[in-house]
């Protein structure tokens, strides 16, 4: 069965509108879709009618910013009601966060010498209310500033970046707690791509598993062996999760559907995948 769980729209990052996404993994052969917007549900509605008549099985998600440690990192929640006045407070509150981060990346970028970045950045988000910081390096790009997104991230909005903004998101307990109580589960985003140490990616799966996460993650811009991943998972108790994290059609990157092998021991997040479809 080919399977997608970690997907973006324009209602985040992501460049193709849901229905068009959508349309996208059709074409791909994609049997199974998730949206998970960054801390943002809007998209759903769209994609899951688009799905609908496209005939692929639609799960509705979102991918919540969260700071563990002092650290940066994602969770997916997966078969999300996304009406949940909880979860929809929570990330109502991110996303006022996040605007008020992007005036902050503004004023960074205005003191290295370009001006009128967050009217730029908010041109390109387009009515997308999570406004990040790929709306910046796409700005960054266009205005000549930057060769690529890559080089906006390591020269601009990256940790090493001169428009770099510490930021506080939301708790990995608040995160978990808001997709539990919106009847999801919870999945830890691309583990292998926040550069921890051995140790607290031990620290941070004995608390994934304490709280009652469900999976981890495996995507389609993983860097790392997804060998010690598989172990983790077995270790733990988790299942696997996968998705390609597509927010562009770009050369070199994971397109809609792509995603590693998953070897023929590992448990699978989707096995039951009719269990990812929120109950009506
Ligand atoms: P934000 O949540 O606004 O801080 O932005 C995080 C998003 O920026 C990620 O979901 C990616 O879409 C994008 N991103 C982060 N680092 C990079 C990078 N080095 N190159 C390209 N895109 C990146
Ligand atoms: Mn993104
Ligand atoms: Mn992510
Ligand atoms: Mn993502």
């Amino acid at each position: 069965m080919r399977i997608d769980l970690h997907t973006h729209s324009s209602y985040s990052d992501g460049v193709l509108t849901p229905a068009a996404l959508v349309e996208r993994a059709s074409a791909n052969r994609v049997e199974v879709l998730a949206l998970t917007d960054h801390d943002e549900t809007g998209g759903l509605a769209e994609a899951t009618g688009a799905a609908c008549e496209a005939r692929i099985a639609f799960v509705p998600g979102v991918e919540v910013s969260i700071t563990w440690a002092g650290l940066t990192l994602h969770v997916v929640g997966l078969g999300i009601n996304a009406t949940n006045a909880a979860l929809a407070e929570g990330l109502a509150g991110i996303r006022l966060s996040r605007g008020l981060r992007a005036v902050q990346i503004a004023e960074q970028l205005a003191a290295a010498g370009i001006p009128d970045s967050l009217a730029g950045a908010s041109r390109l988000a387009g009515h997308a209310a999570a406004i990040g910081r790929a709306h910046f390096a796409r700005f960054l790009v266009e205005q000549g500033f930057a060769a690529d997104t890559q080089s906006a991230f390591k020269k601009y909005l990256g940790r090493a970046g001169c428009a770099y903004v510490t930021h506080r998101w939301a708790s990995l307990g608040h995160a978990v707690a808001w997709i539990h109580g919106a009847g999801g589960r919870v999945v830890l985003a691309h583990p292998d791509r926040y550069g921890l140490t051995p140790v607290q990616m031990h620290a941070l799966f004995d608390e994934f598993k304490e709280l009652g996460g469900s999976a981890l993650e495996l995507s389609g811009g993983s860097r790392a062996n997804p060998v010690a991943l598989l172990r983790s998972a077995k270790h733990f108790g988790f299942s696997l999760s996968a998705g390609s994290d597509f927010h562009a059609a770009v050369k070199g990157v994971a397109d809609v559907g792509e995603i590693p092998p998953i070897p023929d021991c590992a448990s699978r997040l989707w096995q039951d995948w009719e269990a990812l479809r929120p109950a009506a």
